[in-house]
């Protein structure tokens, strides 16, 4: 039952479009069921009805006919319930509703099981027969089984297709149904998606279509004989090593060459109009997923060597391509598999409006780096069909981390207005660029810019800071191919302190590990947030901390505007290593007749242990910084990457603002100054909380810095008082949130509401 399963799991996820998927689900489920009918109904919110999509048992003319409320009948009923029904004799049951011309009027037994993705209802699965018997209890697993995998398949699957035939011309343009991701920098992008992908990443390949069919054909079959040109030479040199029966994988390769399985396929569906590379895409994957699919295993290994094949094509076809400079569009929204910091680079900075990739996070470098220059972004995307996007229009909702294709005019309206009231407010919060962040009732709480790219210099300094809150010293470090030395490093620290002298700098000590890795230093662990990541790869590795414990100092001679910052503090053992260590660096330095004046330390606070012992680190330190990113996955064990947990990943939880009221008077009571460097320091709502809870300064992405000075000059800390105090009382983090809306509004700050979604 388990490769029946995965078998028609891996045939739906291959499938072309929605229809080609629903198809397959009915045909192979009626059969692997030995059932006399296996239909798919699937939910139009629209028009809150249940559509019959596909059947294989019911008349075909009763597809896209059959429509019921959402409230009647048994699949209504199966939606309400969102639990299977398994009826003896449906036509007897009180919900049961007859559809002329359907012919289910034969059949007897009833199993309905909903399908759920993400908890939305999408449709519901049904098998029917002719008997008046139950389904056995096997029999209903296997269909919920089945419900529970294929949700995200038909999810897929309707991403890539659009849905056709579900509410007429409604739903037919995706862009009334929003893909979701997580926002990755703010703002919002009406644009043409340019996909970029990397050279050996055979999924990412967008179709494209083609002018001279001829050409194209010619290039490909060049790229076929020149493959076939290396891999008989690799076989030549093989002959004296390999013995002849594993020789023989390099005999399939120019079997599968030489045979018209793959390169007929891909001929034709040039012909068809797709570019190369793009048919190349389509037939290899479709070889794999056979592959894939077999029940051999030494059968099922084959996709490897198609996968492999496919490559080797695809770089000869890459290789062939004229090296023309890439044109891109006026607003170019890059959307990719994974878009790099290199790729976002190649765009003309005046065309870039906006980036989509469908893996990485809020955190990935490319994230960081889009938000350092402006340019809205979505990550993580899942369901995100890069192979059609290129060409296609877009809308990136950086804000809200959602993506609209093909928006349809309705959106696309709402989303110019938007375009329109941020101007209009971008225009006001430059006005505020060179006045203090001080509040009506006189507090001043510096704003300070979270960096980690010399890239960022500009913007950071545009956006009226006051300094560098936290530079991440990471991704100096990820953009080489060895850990750089201390040379290096003190050229990169001292070019940052020095571009923003007097004004102070926080450079955080190395925070690699968790989902921040290094090409050079791999770690390989099943829980990579629990396990070897910041302090603790310092502490365990000296010569690596102190080298770049010294370049730091070193770069603060003279400036003194440095603050040194160490991350995933968990224990005051760990601060007092790390302090000995400082000290035993400075040393040093001084020994060699230097004169550096020791910088003010702080620790992060972005661990839950670090809250409970807030005061014994404050002793130890000269200032606390709050990491709400962290702080916030591990409070709520909610994975800060995890799309599929995001929902539950919110700063403005009651229990992550207890745990933060707490750190802040932990702090007061050691006289420790406090500030908060995570993402919620830049969202203008949680920054009332932060102002009411008597925090000291804010550091956040450039980007958001305005609209976070607009706030601290518009409330005095009293009403933030109060209004933390109040927000302390409800019991959800969206009733937090609307009431913090609600206060932004009456200040007449509505613009900031949409901002902070
Ligand atoms: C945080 O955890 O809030 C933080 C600022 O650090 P990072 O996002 O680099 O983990
Ligand atoms: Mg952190």
């Amino acid at each position: 039952m388990l490769n029946t399963l995965r078998r028609i799991v891996q045939e739906v996820t291959a499938a072309r479009d929605l229809d080609q998927a629903l198809d397959v689900i009915v045909l192979r489920v009626k059969k692997a069921m030995e059932v006399d009918v296996c239909s798919v109904y699937l939910t139009d919110k629209t028009h809150c009805e249940n559509v019959l999509m596909a059947t294989d048992g019911l008349n075909d003319e009763a597809v896209g006919m059959v429509r019921l409320k959402n409230s009647l009948g048994l699949i209504g009923l199966v939606g309400e319930r969102e639990e299977p029904i398994n009826l003896a004799n449906a036509p007897l049951h009180p919900r049961y509703q007859y559809f002329p011309g359907s012919g289910e009027e034969r059949y007897h037994a009833f199993l309905g099981v909903p399908i759920i993705h993400h908890r939305q209802l999408q449709g519901v699965l049904v098998v029917q027969r002719l008997t008046k018997k139950h389904f056995s209890e096997d029999k209903v697993t296997f269909l919920v089984t089945i419900a529970a995998q294929l949700a995200g398949a038909i999810a897929h699957a309707e991403a890539i297709g659009g849905i056709t035939g579900l509410s007429g011309d409604t739903r037919k343009e995706r862009g009334v149904v929003p893909l979701k991701g997580q926002s990755g920098s703010p703002g919002v992008a009406i644009g043409t998606a340019v996909v970029n992908y990397a050279l050996a990443n055979l999924e990412a390949i967008p179709d494209r279509s083609v002018g001279d069919v001829k050409l194209e054909v010619n290039l490909f079959k060049t790229a076929v004989k020149d493959v076939r040109k290396d891999i008989q030479s690799m076989l030549e040199r093989m002959q004296e090593v390999l013995p002849a029966e594993d020789r023989a994988l390099f005999d399939a390769y120019l079997l599968m060459l030489e045979g018209e399985a793959i390169t007929g396929e891909v001929i034709r569906r040039i012909k068809q109009g797709n570019w190369a590379s793009g048919a190349l895409r389509e037939t290899i994957l479709e070889h794999i997923h056979a592959f894939d699919a077999m029940e051999d295993e030494y059968l099922r290994e084959r996709a490897d060597d198609v996968r492999d094949l496919g490559r080797r094509i695809l770089e000869k076809l890459r290789s062939k391509e004229p090296q023309k400079p890439k044109k891109f569009p006026a607003r170019t929204v890059l959307v990719g598999d994974e878009i790099t910091a290199s790729m976002l680079a190649e765009v003309p900075i005046k065309r870039l409006a906006g980036v989509v990739s469908k893996r990485g996070s809020q955190t990935s470098h490319v994230a960081i780096l889009a938000r350092a220059m402006g340019v809205s972004a979505v990550m993580g995307v899942d369901e995100l069909p890069v192979s059609l996007m290129d060409g296609r229009s877009i809308i990136v909702d950086g804000y809200t981390g959602r993506v609209f294709i093909n928006p349809s005019r309705t959106i696309r309206e709402e989303f110019k207005h938007l375009l329109r009231e941020e101007a209009e407010l971008s225009k006001e919060l430059r006005e505020l660029r060179d006045k203090p962040a001080i509040t009506p009732d006189n507090i001043g709480i510096p704003l300070y810019i979270n960096s980690g790219l010399l890239a960022d210099v500009t913007p950071s300094r545009k956006s009226g800071a006051e300094g560098v809150g936290l530079y991440r010293t990471e991704f100096p470090f990820m953009v080489r191919d060895r850990f750089p030395g201390e040379d290096e490093q003190f050229q990169i620290y001292r070019q940052v302190l020095k571009s923003f002298s007097p004004a102070p700098v926080t450079l955080r000590t190395l925070d690699v590990g968790g989902d921040k890795s290094l090409p050079y230093f791999p770690i390989e662990e099943d829980n990579p947030f629990l396990g070897w990541r910041g302090i603790r790869i310092s502490l365990d590795h000296p010569e690596i901390f102190l080298v770049q414990l010294r370049a730091m100092l070193r770069a603060s001679a003279g400036l003194n505007n440095m603050n040194l910052l160490f991350p995933m503090i968990n224990s005051v053992a760990e601060v007092d290593d790390a302090l000995r260590l400082l000290r035993r660096a400075h040393h040093e330095l001084i020994d060699t007749g230097v004169s550096i004046s020791m910088p003010h330390v702080g620790v992060m606070i972005e661990v839950p242990s670090a809250v409970y012992q807030v005061r014994e680190l404050a002793r130890r330190v000269n200032f606390l910084s709050i990491g709400t990113n962290d702080l916030t996955q591990y409070l709520l064990a909610v994975d800060r990457n995890n799309a599929r947990v995001a929902d539950l990943y919110d700063s403005l939880h009651p229990a992550v603002l207890r745990a933060l009221q707490q750190i802040v008077d932990g702090a007061k009571d050691e006289k420790t100054p406090v500030s908060v460097c995570g993402e919620m320091a830049g969202d203008p709502a949680a920054a009332i909380l932060l102002l009411g809870m008597g925090v000291d300064s804010l550091s956040m992405s450039a980007a958001n810095l305005p609209r976070v000075k607009w706030v601290i000059r518009t409330f005095t800390q009293r009403k933030a008082h109060s209004l933390l105090k109040e927000a302390l009382t409800f019991e959800y983090a969206h009733s937090v949130r609307n009431f913090l809306n609600a206060a932004l509004e009456d200040a007449g700050l509505g613009g900031l509401v949409r901002a902070g979604r």
